[in-house]
């Protein structure tokens, strides 16, 4: 986002009555994000660390995780696809706080696994730059609280501008997503156990590139979380 149009999201979030971010209906005194109702319908997974699920599934055969959830159902309308629009595109990086503490809460609470670090899914420079923050930030900085491990942001660096990769074919493409992500600085990590966080999981390939890229760190073991997947 540019600076001016980022001023008059943030003046107008000044100015208008706080809306629901899933149905735009205005909050009343107390609710926060979220009106009732839409808290009430959120589609979570009930997916843990514990038992196997369709995240695990994703990547079976395709590259070694040890764990894999996400927290919310993605669907192309609805509560959630608005939720993480606010997150994405309108600076409301609270989304992230308020997804982060449950979702971390939850699985600090299983006790199902111990974490060391948490890694988050990094934009390129020049799209961090240009949105101001990464969107996964604050959920991964609330995870990695919960779950009593260090939030780890310098480790993982995205090399190439994903937009100008969807003008290439598709052999190239597959070609350049192999070193799409790269890891810098990794010897204070290795045999460390890592969870990486993303915003939304479709078809994996983001997480797999970017676990294949921590996989080269001596001995680390990949876990994985995500707001949401499309199920
Ligand atoms: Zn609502």
């Amino acid at each position: 986002m540019n600076w001016p149009s980022k001023i008059i999201n943030d003046i107008n979030s000044i100015l208008l009555p706080p809306v629901c971010f899933g149905c735009k209906a205005q909050l009343s005194g107390g609710e926060h994000l979220l009106c009732t109702v839409c808290r009430h319908d959120l589609p979570l997974t009930d997916y843990n660390f514990e038992h196997e699920n369709p995240v695990d599934r994703i990547f079976y055969g395709r590259v070694r995780i040890v764990k894999a959830a996400a927290f919310l159902y993605f669907s192309d309308y609805g509560i959630v696809k608005n939720l993480l629009h606010f997150l994405k595109y309108k600076n409301q990086q609270e989304v992230g706080d308020f997804l982060g503490d449950w979702f971390g809460l939850q699985l600090a609470q299983e006790k199902a696994v111990e974490i060391d670090a948490v890694v988050p899914v990094p934009l390129h420079p020049i799209k961090r730059r240009k949105r101001g923050y990464n969107q996964v930030e604050r959920f991964g900085k609330r995870m990695a609280d919960h779950l009593k491990a260090d939030y780890v942001d310098h480790l993982l660096i995205k090399t190439q501008n994903t937009k100008t990769l969807t003008k290439k074919n598709r052999f190239n493409r597959w070609k350049s997503s192999q070193d799409l992500y790269v890891v810098k600085n990794n010897t204070p990590l290795a045999g460390k156990r890592l969870l990486l966080v993303d915003d939304v999981i479709t078809t994996g390939a983001t997480i797999e590139a970017c676990a294949q890229a921590v996989l080269t760190i001596p001995e680390s073991t990949v876990y994985v979380a995500a707001m949401a997947v499309v199920p």
